[in-house]
């Protein structure tokens, strides 16, 4: 069940829990946010830009206007987040195109166009830049909410990194970014972004605190803001949020535009703030171990105190999450929450349905207990009435002397019979525990037969039915000759009990491959389908065996069964109704010669 729960969950977290997932990552992030001082500015086109500058269609002015002066700050590197594809006013491009030749680091965006190719600025504009790099946003954010950047994007057989990776790349030195199946390496810092997903994502750690950011109209009217920009890096794009192509809500909730999202990667590079997904073998380790806590808790205790640790652990799977995340590991919060409840939800049902199994179970074997008691001491009463009454009759009369050898006989033999009697139901309670070992021997079926046929001669008398013992096998049968003699016995007076008077009683054996079927057939009250069913069972007596007046208990054939499945055999019963019953015990027969036997005369 476990194993079942554990599966489930792992299917279902894989299917179906992006959602939540991501959830329980925003939230995660809004727990343990991260500060540190920014190592990037951004300088934004907003509103009041906008509105100062000219608008829209003075875009490029204001560029130029601004990369003049932000190269007066000394930056380390700086990147544009506009695309610069189509050619605009000569002037402005030429001036704009000036204002970028005296940028040092600067970094271009390209971006895919519909046909699935690069639009990369104009060449005039590419031939001033240190790198390209590409602005693309996460595919297809579920729910608008930026959690990835793709570190590179590829067409056309033209590989971009992102736009942040290369002004990181070019703030740090400039060196070539190194590769790895793993991560990416780049001025020294290994970057986690396995080359195994589609695009390379890395997980953006989005700072609490803003980016610093100085609006273009500021760096108009105030010039000793460019002193903010020494030694850092820039990224210049639209912050007006109405006007910006690229909107995007941060994990905090935030609605941010596209140039920030590149300053809050660039952020996440420059402070190694990295956040790696859990490998598959170590989030399953983990489950498997919830789930084998689950288990175990469930399987060692019970009651509240199973319970009681039962929601421990369910507390610590759904802190889990918590603890990796603040050790920068991202865990899917819909495994753990899953393989948890799943499983400890499956202990405990599972417990629950066990435990009343097992009451139910001692319940009836208690019950069999006492009428087994019942039975026995029921049975005990006969022999020890008479022994009590011959006894007593010897003690009290002067009795002849043949009077009282035959009284002493019948005491001898009565208290043989009790003798026997407990030994058998013994025998037989261990028997049905599977806690005796049967003996191994081997006799002749046919002695056994004789033997019964002549014990239950008395009783037949009785009621005038007449014992034919049909054609005999020779076969001998291996296993404990006493109890298969009760067997026999039983089904013997079974026939005479439940037939009337003046009727036919047979017995015979004989051999059908590899078995020995010993069949019992009266013409007796017989017994319909249902009642068949249910012969074998202890206690159970027919309607119409209670009718005839025969006194029974209905443990016999319980014990009769037992012992031939002991003996590696099976019982066969057909019946009619009002007309008869043949029983059939069939076991594994001997062909072996039989050591003679000295017969039991005092059975
Ligand atoms: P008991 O004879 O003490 O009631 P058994 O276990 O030997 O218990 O038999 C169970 C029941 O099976 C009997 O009560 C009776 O209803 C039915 N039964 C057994 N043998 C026969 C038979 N030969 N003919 C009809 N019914 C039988």
């Amino acid at each position: 069940m476990i194993a079942i729960a554990l599966v489930t969950a792992v299917t279902a977290s894989w299917a179906f829990a992006a959602r939540l997932d991501n959830y329980a990552y925003d939230f995660l992030f809004n727990r343990y946010p991260v500060t540190g001082a920014a190592h990037s500015v951004i300088v934004g086109i907003d509103q009041e830009t906008l509105r100062t500058m000219g608008g829209q269609r003075q875009m490029r002015s204001i560029l130029a206007t601004a990369l003049e002066r932000v190269s007066m700050g000394e930056p380390r590197a700086v990147g544009i987040d506009l695309i610069l594809a189509d050619a605009g006013d000569p002037v402005e491009d030429a001036r704009l195109e000036r204002a970028m030749k005296g940028t040092h680091n600067l970094v271009l965006s390209s971006e895919l166009d519909l046909r699935g190719g690069w639009e990369d600025p104009l060449p005039r504009f590419r031939s001033t830049a240190a790198a390209l790099g590409h602005i693309h946003a996460e595919d297809l954010p579920l729910d608008g909410v930026s959690r990835m950047l793709p570190i590179e994007k590829k067409a056309q057989r033209q590989r971009r990194w992102a736009l942040s990776v290369e002004v990181f790349r070019l703030a740090r030195g400039g060196q070539p970014i190194l590769e790895s199946p793993d991560d990416i390496e780049v001025g020294g810092v290994r970057i986690p972004a396995p080359g195994a997903s589609p695009d390379r994502p890395m997980r953006i750690r989005f700072l609490r605190s803003p980016i610093p950011t100085i609006p273009v109209a500021k760096l108009m009217s105030d010039p000793s803001a460019v002193l903010g920009l020494k030694d850092k890096a820039v990224f210049i794009g639209v912050t007006e949020l109405t006007a910006a192509r690229d909107r995007l809500t941060s994990p905090y909730g935030e609605a941010v535009p596209g140039v920030e999202i590149h300053a809050h990667a660039f952020e996440t590079m420059a402070q190694q703030n990295f956040l790696t997904p859990v490998s598959n073998g170590v989030a399953l380790a983990t489950c498997i171990l919830i789930a084998l806590a689950a288990g175990f808790t469930f399987a060692l205790r019970s009651g509240w105190a199973a319970y009681a640790i039962g929601v421990v652990l369910l507390l610590a799977a759904h802190s889990l999450p918590a603890l990796f995340f603040k050790n920068g590991i991202v865990f899917p919060y819909s495994l753990t929450l899953s393989a948890a409840w799943l499983s400890v939800v499956s202990a405990a049902t599972f417990q629950y349905f066990a435990t009343r199994r097992e009451l139910r179970q001692s319940e009836s074997d208690r019950a069999r207990y006492q009428q087994a008691i019942h039975f026995v001491t029921h049975e005990m009463r006969t022999p020890l009435t008479a022994i009590q009454g011959s006894s007593e009759m010897m003690g009290r009369y002067n009795l002849t002397e043949d009077k009282r050898k035959q009284m002493a006989q019948m005491i001898h033999s009565e208290s043989k019979r009790l003798a026997r009697m407990i030994q058998t139901f013994l025998d037989v309670e261990r028997l049905s525990d599977g806690q005796m070992d049967i003996k191994r021997e081997l006799f002749a079926s046919r002695e056994v037969i004789e033997s019964c046929v002549e014990r239950v001669q008395p009783l037949a008398e009785r009621k005038q039915i007449q014992v034919f013992v049909d054609t005999l096998s020779d076969d001998g049968i291996v296993g404990d000759r006493e109890l298969m003699e009760y067997a026999v016995y039983n089904l013997l007076t079974n026939a005479v009990k439940y037939s009337p008077g003046e009727t036919e009683v047979h017995i015979g054996s004989g051999r059908d491959g590899e078995h020995l079927r010993v069949s019992v057939r009266d013409q007796g009250i017989g017994m319909d389908a249902r009642e068949l069913r249910n012969i074998f069972k202890k206690f159970y007596r027919t309607k119409r065996a209670e009718a005839s007046g025969e006194a029974g208990t209905g443990i016999g054939l319980s014990i009769v069964e037992q012992i031939v499945i002991h003996h590696g055999g099976r019982m066969e019963v057909s019946s009619t109704p009002g007309k008869g019953s043949t029983f059939t015990i069939v076991v594994p027969g001997s062909t072996m010669a039989v050591p003679a036997r000295v017969p039991a005369s005092t059975r």
